[in-house]
């Protein structure tokens, strides 16, 4: 269906056995096939690759971050060179956070107040001020196709009453968000809070698909929750926001995750965990993660992944990378995100795939299996990792 002039979004097709969807979401700068994982880009860039790595490896939308980019370049410079597109080269579709999780993480000499959060800046020391209105107004100016709105984020585990001050102040803001929006061509979604508790998860998305936004993100995960909470909460909210528009899991997380998500009808994601963990040298596999730093990949004269079809795992050892590693080459991080972004978008590519073939659920088993069977500890993926967007 058509959604605003900013946006469509339609299913093809519904999973037989899971709540798992296979969309298309047309958007100004092109068209993105869901579910999809997008590349955190957030100050303009995914460190280390060029846009045309970025398409190489499948990437369908590219994630920026107002707060990083408000403090620097800055709202004048996006509006002079006619928005990020034109500024990273990046010709597909952007989509921009609106800040909220980086005041609740980063600023310093922070206040909250009902008129937004007012911050020292890290790049000139000076103080900001990001509101709801402030954050819609640098993301016209970013010029990304899918705009978020600006919440308040807070620990998913803090007590009931802080938990309903930040949701029913995120709704506040939500409703300000939309009344700031300018140009009709970038869409706006809301962000559902209410930490781990299903009462303000069901409140939170009642206030905020009662109010016309194009889709709906699922906020403030992966933020002190455990594993089993989050994904009992993914389940629990994404049944409560309307079929017909896109559902976005924000900063969560490793494959597994991703896979639970899907069968619980989550058509977007973003996390840092495969470029993160590239820099630090470590890969995800078919076989569990691999990390290139570890003695015995010196002599490993064999690919990454042979199952992998990236250029990395086409054109390199393990040895050549645990060698690049050992000498802090900015080759070896940049070769490792390059077959970790490949990894996740291989993997949303085949979950599309099973979709449409009316087999996800059984795929996500076997894949699910496939992850415990490779780790060592009986925790998937080794610890409950709660990463969310930097
Ligand atoms: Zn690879």
């Amino acid at each position: 269906m058509t959604l605003s002039a900013a946006l469509s979004f339609d299913i093809k097709a519904v999973d037989v056995a899971s709540n798992a969807r296979r969309g298309t979401l047309q958007t100004g700068h092109g068209r993105v096939e869901t579910p999809t994982f997008m590349a955190v880009g957030t100050r303009a860039t995914v460190t280390g690759l060029t846009p045309a790595d970025l398409a190489d490896i499948g990437a369908q939308v590219v994630l920026g971050n107002t707060y990083h980019l408000m403090l620097r370049p800055g709202p004048e410079l996006f509006r002079r060179v006619g928005g990020i597109h034109a500024f990273m080269g990046w010709s597909g579709p952007v989509l921009t956070d609106s800040g909220g999780y980086q005041i609740f993480s980063l600023a310093e000499d922070r206040t909250l107040s009902e008129r937004g959060a007012r911050f020292r800046s890290y790049t000139d020391q000076r103080m900001h001020m990001l509101s709801p209105e402030r954050s819609i107004e640098m993301q016209t100016a970013i010029g990304s196709d899918i705009m978020m709105v600006l919440d308040v984020c807070v620990d998913s585990r803090s007590d009931e009453a802080t938990l309903r001050d930040a949701m029913e102040r995120t709704h506040r803001w939500a409703k300000r968000s939309l009344d700031a929006r300018t140009n009709p061509a970038q869409a706006l979604f809301a962000i559902v809070q209410g930490g781990v508790r299903r009462e303000l998860r069901k409140e939170s998305a009642g206030v905020l698909t009662a109010m016309p936004f194009d889709g709906f993100a699922i906020g403030g995960l992966a933020v002190g929750d455990a594993r089993a909470e989050r994904e009992d909460m993914t389940h629990f909210s994404a049944e409560l926001l309307p079929r017909d528009r896109p559902r976005y899991l924000m900063g969560v997380g490793t494959p597994a995750d991703l896979l639970e998500a899907i069968a619980a009808g989550v058509d977007m994601f973003d996390c840092i965990l495969p470029t993160h963990l590239a820099w630090q040298g470590t890969a995800f596999t078919g076989t569990g993660r691999v990390r290139l730093t570890r003695g015995p990949n010196a002599q490993a004269d064999v690919p990454l992944d042979a199952e992998c079809t990236c250029s990395t795992c086409r054109l390199y050892s393990r040895a050549y990378l645990h060698h690049l590693f050992k000498c802090s080459e900015p080759l070896g991080p940049r070769l490792v995100s390059l077959h970790n972004l490949h990894h996740y978008h291989a993997l949303m590519a085949e979950a599309r795939r099973a979709i449409e073939a009316g087999t996800y659920a059984a795929f996500a088993k076997r894949k699910l299996e496939a992850i415990d069977r490779h780790e060592h500890s009986t925790k998937r993926f080794g610890a409950d990792v709660a990463v969310a967007a930097s």
